[in-house]
């Protein structure tokens, strides 16, 4: 795969940050992390995806093949736009440059393996395109207050449907907690968690994702 990526507003001028890495959190709604049988975390469950990961979510999606399942899992991105260290959530809200809708690609059957094992999930989560992402929406347009709800449909049949309210975890407090063990550079993204109703995508499959009224974004799988 060739990667071309770059951060992009949504009427596709580039965004003048270099393209860093991905902090995303898993199980941070709750009916998520029950429905593959996951306890609710305390505290937020971190992993990493690499800048290599990222790819454009209105290109059609190139997965993995030969590797069992790629779930689809509809985030809200948030896009760092300062450098943060051991911030607190009130000075991250302004570090904030702005908000995508991304897919945390997950090869499922792999994931499962390795957390039978005990073993890190990079297999299943930081393959290169395993991070669609939209074109961001300038942050001070948007209000993640107002909670507004994320859905994704698969040929026309709505699969995940979630209030960004629900998040355990969120956004702000999210990268307060992330920013305790990691840096957060220009240009790193912040994937905050998934709702409820991941599941398998093939080949053909047409894709709607909305971030309430606010982003629409149509994709296909290749
Ligand atoms: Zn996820």
């Amino acid at each position: 795969m060739t990667t071309t990526y770059q951060h992009r507003w949504m009427d596709g001028t580039p965004i003048d940050l270099p393209v860093g890495k991905a902090v995303c959190v898993g199980r941070n709604y709750a009916a998520h992390a029950q429905e593959l049988g996951n306890d609710i975390p305390d505290s937020p469950l971190l992993f990493m995806k690499p800048a290599s990961a990222f790819c454009h979510l209105d290109s059609p999606l190139t997965l993995p093949t030969g590797q069992g399942e790629v779930h689809h899992e509809i985030e809200l991105v948030a896009l760092i736009g300062e450098p943060l260290r051991q911030t607190d959530k009130d000075t991250a809200r302004f570090a904030v440059a702005g908000y995508a809708l991304g897919l945390d690609l997950t090869l499922r059957d792999v994931q499962n393996r390795l957390k039978q094992q005990g073993h890190p999930w990079e297999r299943a989560k930081a393959f290169d395109g395993a991070a669609p992402l939209s074109g961001f929406i300038d942050a001070r347009g948007i209000s993640v207050r107002q909670q507004p709800k994320l859905t994704l449909s698969v040929n026309g049949e709505l699969r995940q449907s979630g209030h960004t309210g629900l998040m355990l975890f969120p956004t702000f407090e999210l990268i307060a907690h992330i920013n305790q063990h990691f840096t957060l550079e220009p240009g790193d993204v912040v994937f905050t968690g998934t709702p409820a109703g991941v599941g398998a995508l093939r080949s053909g499959d047409q894709l709607v994702m909305t971030l309430g009224n606010i982003l629409t974004v149509h994709t296909s799988v290749a």
